[in-house]
């Protein structure tokens, strides 16, 4: 039987050797696995095998898996504290929730929702580590700044004061062939190197692009941060949901 472990090792691998065709060293790409409709005991195989770094798309459920995993205070010394990220949609009404429980937010598109997240940061806590979303294939209706939108939101955004702009996070759609996929990857680090041109924002160090589907390609094009769920947790069931 193949476990979260034995896949994660083979996720490993497949980032090392990506980076490495890249000309990339290996740790210059971090793993983010990401947790989604996983039971928190998926999230303690994975972290009992060294996986520190993890994300959830639905708040509800990732607040709920945070809390088990602090409450599983039998693995303590083996684990250090987990990084949780929020790779999922933030609506106002939420803000809140992210706020207080994780350590990232990557879906940051409009400084409203900005605003919120700094506002109610806690302060016994660090700032929030935040991406701006790019969009740069999809229509009007995807999540995600356009390109031409990012430099004046980027600035904004790193002047709250709960808050550490860390980069850009995209998701792009499936393309036809490896050219045309690597061709979108490039203009999300594109959109990346002209922000960090920016006065203020040469501090950025985060690309969050690639999931398990395209990661390979997100990695040649200069991605610092996968995404992989279903590589390391499986095909995912959505039927419990509503
Ligand atoms: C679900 C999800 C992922 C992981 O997708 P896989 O194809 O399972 O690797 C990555 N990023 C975001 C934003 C997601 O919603």
């Amino acid at each position: 039987m193949t476990t979260i472990a034995d896949q994660l090792h083979h996720v490993q691998a497949q980032i090392a050797a990506a980076a490495a065709q890249a000309g990339r060293p290996p740790a210059a790409v971090r793993l983010l696995a990401v947790s989604k409709t996983f039971p928190a005991a998926a999230v303690r195989e994975a972290a009992l095998a060294g996986q520190r770094d993890f994300g959830e798309n639905y708040l509800q459920e990732g607040v709920e898996k945070i809390a088990a995993l602090r409450a599983m205070t039998d693995i303590a010394p083996l684990i250090p504290p987990l990084t949780w990220h929020c790779i999922g949609p933030i609506q106002s009404n939420k803000t809140r929730l992210v706020a207080e429980h994780f350590d990232w937010a990557h879906t940051i598109d409009r400084l409203k929702i900005a605003q919120r997240l700094s506002d109610q940061r806690p302060a016994h806590l660090p700032p929030l580590q935040v991406c701006l979303q790019v969009n740069v294939d999809g229509g009007a209706t995807k999540a995600g700044c356009t390109p031409a939108e990012a430099a004046e939101l980027a600035q904004a955004i790193a002047r709250l004061p709960r808050l550490q702009l860390r980069g850009v996070m995209s998701i792009p759609d499936p393309q036809p062939d490896a050219a045309a996929m690597l061709a979108v990857h490039r203009q999300v680090v594109a959109v990346f190197d002209a922000l960090r041109r920016l006065p203020g924002l040469d501090g950025l160090d985060t690309v969050s692009l690639g999931m398990t589907a395209d990661m390979d390609s997100a990695i040649a094009a200069g991605s610092t941060l996968v995404r992989v769920g279903s590589g390391i947790f499986g095909a995912r069931d959505y039927s419990g949901r509503a």
